[in-house]
């Protein structure tokens, strides 16, 4: 059985990259009938804050990422990092080092002038720990083999091969008993069963040297997966400017969650030719040896063009409760709090139709349905003044006779007053139109504005439109 795991370090929110790292997983999971885990990685005790645990949590539940199990503390595993280590020190597979900072600043300045990596050169290796110098505390130093290869057969890289001369005896434990990521990230997901590690592949040459300690423990060696990381629309590393942010300034943008699941799918992995994909259809499709190996580009117009796909193709009600549910978190949320929520929610609902057709975020969706709950006078825009004024208010005058004199306050009724009018007074319709559109919203665009009459009431209808009489 597959498990899989997300192991994001809280040492800031839930960022666009992480939620696809995220998503691979858990949608690898489902496809696979698994499980995700979730690992806080949290033992940089001065970078970790509970803040930044906090948002993960919630980013991944708005998400809909949801791990099969409660979030695991890496830090809280500290004591069972330093036992495999001494397990391996027991072993003859790892070993204390006595080397003072001195000595190591003295290698690090010998690979600078050699212009080479800097490589700790073994020299507690085979030393007898008789010999440790008195009251210094070791670290604690993988034996790693000296020549030969090590192999990382990676699902997205392909085979990847590591000289182990270039793979030095790294530390597994400091000084002080705390374990190194590199060691704590392997002991963890080996005793988290995880059989599939899928992460960034900036993680890639941290691999190789993870394989060496998988070996030294005798341990089935977990299959990889290195996924590209996403770059800006211009191909340089993403930038806050990019849209390197976290999820809840998406969710702040008005982009639904599935939407920007969808999206973010599609960045380094496709199906086809199909740009919008239901969740169910990304975990039927999804599989890891179909994610490309080049950097992805994240581009905001695109995903605002899944996200408006998405917003036509939702379902009404999902969309109200969304709105409401959302009015705390967009930044113009205040206008869906000027009624009572019944009311709010009613005439929602009733012009949903009209305008999720036009809106491509959720931001846009609340501004085009202030008119549903603005005061009289309404506000109106400078365009809509113009219309008005070149000859709108007199078509209103004409026109409001007709409509005060429908019975039935229906759309199709509505309509057909507007028409007769229009054709009484060889008008295009468009024109009669406009100054109505201009007297109900206050702006140059809007859900047909025949709708909006009937969303809107006939008593409010005929006021505003009153107000706007010559
Ligand atoms: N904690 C690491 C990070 O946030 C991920 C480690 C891993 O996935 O192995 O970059």
């Amino acid at each position: 059985r597959v498990v899989t795991r997300f192991a994001p370090s809280p040492t800031g929110f839930l960022h666009i990259g992480g939620a696809r790292t995220a998503l691979f997983n858990w949608l690898y999971a489902r496809h696979t009938g698994g499980r995700m885990l979730l690992r806080i990685e949290d033992t940089d005790r001065e970078r970790s804050t509970e803040a930044a645990v906090s948002a993960i949590i919630e980013g991944l539940d708005w998400l809909g990422l949801k791990a099969d199990e409660p979030p695991v503390s890496q830090f809280e595993r500290a004591a069972r990092h330093r036992e495999v280590a001494e397990e391996l020190v027991a072993a003859g597979k790892a070993y204390h080092c006595y080397a003072s900072q001195a000595e190591l600043e003295e290698m690090r300045e010998t690979a600078r002038a050699e212009k080479r990596p800097p490589r700790y050169d073994g020299r507690w290796r085979d030393r007898n720990p008789a010999e440790a110098p008195a009251g210094v505390k070791p670290v604690v130093r993988l034996k790693a083999p000296l020549d030969g290869t090590t192999l990382v057969a990676d699902k997205v890289q392909g085979d990847v091969r590591f000289p182990n001369k270039d793979l030095d005896d790294f530390v597994l434990l400091r000084s002080d008993g705390t374990p190194t990521y590199m060691h704590a990230v392997v002991v963890d997901d080996h005793d988290m069963g995880v059989t599939h590690i899928i992460r960034g592949d900036d993680h890639l040459t941290n691999a190789g040297r993870q394989t060496l300690i998988y070996q030294a423990m005798g341990w089935d060696v977990p299959i990889m997966a290195h996924i590209p990381l996403i770059h800006g629309a211009d191909g340089a590393k993403l930038s806050k400017r990019h849209g390197a942010l976290g999820v809840e300034a998406y969710r702040e943008m008005g982009y639904l969650p599935d939407a920007l699941l969808n999206y973010l799918a599609r960045l380094g992995w496709s199906h086809g030719d199909d740009e919008v994909m239901s969740i169910a259809d990304m975990v039927a499709w999804f599989d890891i040896v179909d994610v490309n190996k080049g950097a992805a580009r994240f581009d905001f117009a695109k995903l605002d063009a899944v996200n408006g796909q998405w917003l036509r193709a939702a379902d009404d009600t999902l969309l109200v409760d969304t709105l409401m549910r959302d009015r705390d978190v967009l930044p113009n949320g205040a206008i869906l709090k000027a009624r009572d929520e019944t009311t709010t929610r009613r005439l929602l609902a009733a012009a949903m139709p009209g305008l999720k057709e036009r809106a491509k975020t959720l931001v846009e969706l609340t501004e085009s349905a202030a008119y549903l709950f603005a005061d009289r006078p309404l506000p109106l825009e400078p365009k809509a003044v113009e219309i008005l004024d070149a000859g709108g208010r007199a078509i209103i005058a004409g026109v409001l006779p007709a409509l005060e004199a429908v019975s039935e306050w229906t759309v199709a009724a509505i309509e057909a007053a507007v028409r007769d009018y229009a054709e009484a007074n060889a008008l295009k319709l468009g024109k009669a139109a406009q100054p109505l559109r201009a007297a109900m919203t206050g702006k140059t665009t809007s859900p047909g504005v025949f709708d909006v009459l009937a969303v809107v009431g006939r008593d409010e209808t005929l006021a505003r439109l009153r107000d706007q009489l010559p």
